[in-house]
């Protein structure tokens, strides 16, 4: 099959490489017919995620049609449409009970890397890192699917692809970072980053009651994607303005009650922290850019809460740990427990208090995937959001937006189906571990 693989910082390549198979009696294999990148992988493509391999195949936002199901999964059968979650969850250990789907303790086989690294292991996730599990990713025709009893929500309805791909991540990523506010009647959140993440942050504040949403960017088309189509009161460009001085002037100089820092580690910054950020990264003196976390702790008032969806991978230098402490501020974060939003957020979809896909701008053939990278980490062409359509050829030009040209039915494709390889055997070996219990050894 085809897939597109991580070969170092900014080399992604499509390759043929072996089909997945069944390895363990609760896997499935689906066949992707869409699959998109997210902000995460970038920080797989600007090489910020240590442990990543070269040949390893990328994405983790995936859904399609099920080829084949092993003996453990009787709730899937050949034929159904489903969403596939990005953590891997095992549904039965302390944390899946918990609801707490992306500390699943059973999916990480590499555990013992994460602890070094972490103190702590979360789950195994599709196509990020062998410190997640090195399980084979979704930019690709096929995938395995383990745990496939417990994670992959079906879509029985009429419901298009690109109406419900978001549920496997940034929908309900943007949705807990908003739940994680707390939001009481008369609140203000701020929203650091309009990508993805931070639109549906958005959308999740005011749905949750938010009386208003200030978002802040600095690229136009986000910010009037925020405005038209999130539901943004206001937007501001944090290239332009002082951001704490304007929220201040904005909230009475109280400040936000919560900010939702959708940016994450990749934090752009203009005048003196952007430089101080970038020449203590060139000494390796922090892993991590943390401006606007930091600024988001600043501007919050006190009591208030500060959401982080955005992803941290190691450490950040210069935090307003004073900030913190004195104002007695609330940090939430965590990679997104998935599974627990999944049945809820697609009853919105399908009540059309939801439609996730305005913020697609692009649609590619996963050949594209080299270029579709390139296009949505420097924002050309004004995008916000790629998705990839594994059955269809290279012809289309890179800019056609806004219209649902491939649909989600497309033809079945051959399945071998029966090999393991490559990157396959990492994600093999690493569910065979998986489905036994917690594993720290490998
Ligand atoms: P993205 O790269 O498209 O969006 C990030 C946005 O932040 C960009 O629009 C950029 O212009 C803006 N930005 C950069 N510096 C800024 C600053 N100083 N102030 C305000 N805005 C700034 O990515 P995305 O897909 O929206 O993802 C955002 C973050 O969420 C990433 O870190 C991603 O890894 C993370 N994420 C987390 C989870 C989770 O489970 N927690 C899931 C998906 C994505
Ligand atoms: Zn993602
Ligand atoms: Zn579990």
């Amino acid at each position: 099959m085809k897939a597109n693989c991580w070969y170092g910082t900014t080399d992604v390549r499509v390759e043929n490489v072996a089909d997945p198979h069944i390895i363990n009696p609760r896997d499935a294999i689906v066949r992707i017919t869409s699959t998109a990148i997210c902000g995460s992988d970038l920080h797989l493509y600007d090489g910020y995620i240590p442990t990543m391999q070269q040949g390893d195949i990328l994405g983790h936002e995936f859904m399609g049609e099920v080829m084949e199901v092993g003996p453990g999964v009787s709730n899937l059968k050949v034929g159904d449409r489903v969403v596939v979650p990005f953590p891997i969850a095992c549904g039965a250990c302390f944390f899946c009970k918990r609801n707490l789907w992306s500390l699943c303790e059973n999916t990480n086989p590499n555990a013992v890397l994460a602890e070094k690294l972490w103190g702590r292991s979360p789950c195994g996730i599709f196509g990020y890192s062998h410190l997640v599990g090195g399980y084979a990713g979704g930019q690709a025709e096929y995938a395995r699917v383990p745990f496939a009893d417990v994670g992959p929500i079906k879509i029985e309805d009429g419901l298009s692809d690109e109406q419900v791909l978001f549920l496997s991540d940034i929908l309900p990523t943007g949705y807990m970072a908003a739940e994680n506010c707390r939001i009481q009647r008369g609140d203000t959140v701020a929203v650091w980053g309009c990508g993805p993440v931070g639109q549906f942050a958005i959308v999740s504040a005011k749905l949750l009651g938010a009386e208003r949403v200030i978002a802040i960017d600095r690229f136009e088309e986000r910010l009037r994607m925020a405005r038209e189509r999130a539901g943004a009161d206001l937007t501001l460009d944090y290239s332009a303005v002082d951001i704490n001085e304007v929220l201040d002037d904005l909230t009475g100089g109280r400040g936000p009650d919560a900010c939702i820092d959708a940016v994450g580690m990749e934090a752009h910054l203009p005048g003196v922290w952007g430089l101080y950020d970038r020449a203590k990264k060139a000494m390796r003196l922090e892993t991590d850019r943390g401006g606007a976390l930091r600024q988001a702790i600043q501007a919050c008032r006190n009591g208030g809460v500060v959401s982080v969806p955005g992803v941290y991978g190691g450490l950040i230098d210069s935090m307003p740990m004073g900030a913190f402490v004195n104002k007695a501020l609330t940090l939430v974060s965590g990679q997104t427990h998935v599974h627990r939003y999944l049945r809820p957020l697609l009853e919105r979809i399908q009540k059309g208090e939801l439609d996730p896909s305005f913020i697609i701008t692009h649609r590619l053939a996963l050949d594209e995937a080299p270029q579709a990278y390139e296009i949505f980490k420097h924002k050309q062409q004004e995008c916000v959001k790629v998705v990839l359509k594994p059955a269809e050829r290279s012809a289309r030009a890179p800019s056609e937006r806004h219209d649902n040209v491939f649909g989600s039915g497309n033809g079945r494709s051959a399945n071998g189906g029966s090999n393991g390889g490559g990157t396959e055997q990492v994600g093999g070996a690493a569910a065979g571990a998986a489905a036994t219990g917690r594993t720290t050894t490998h």
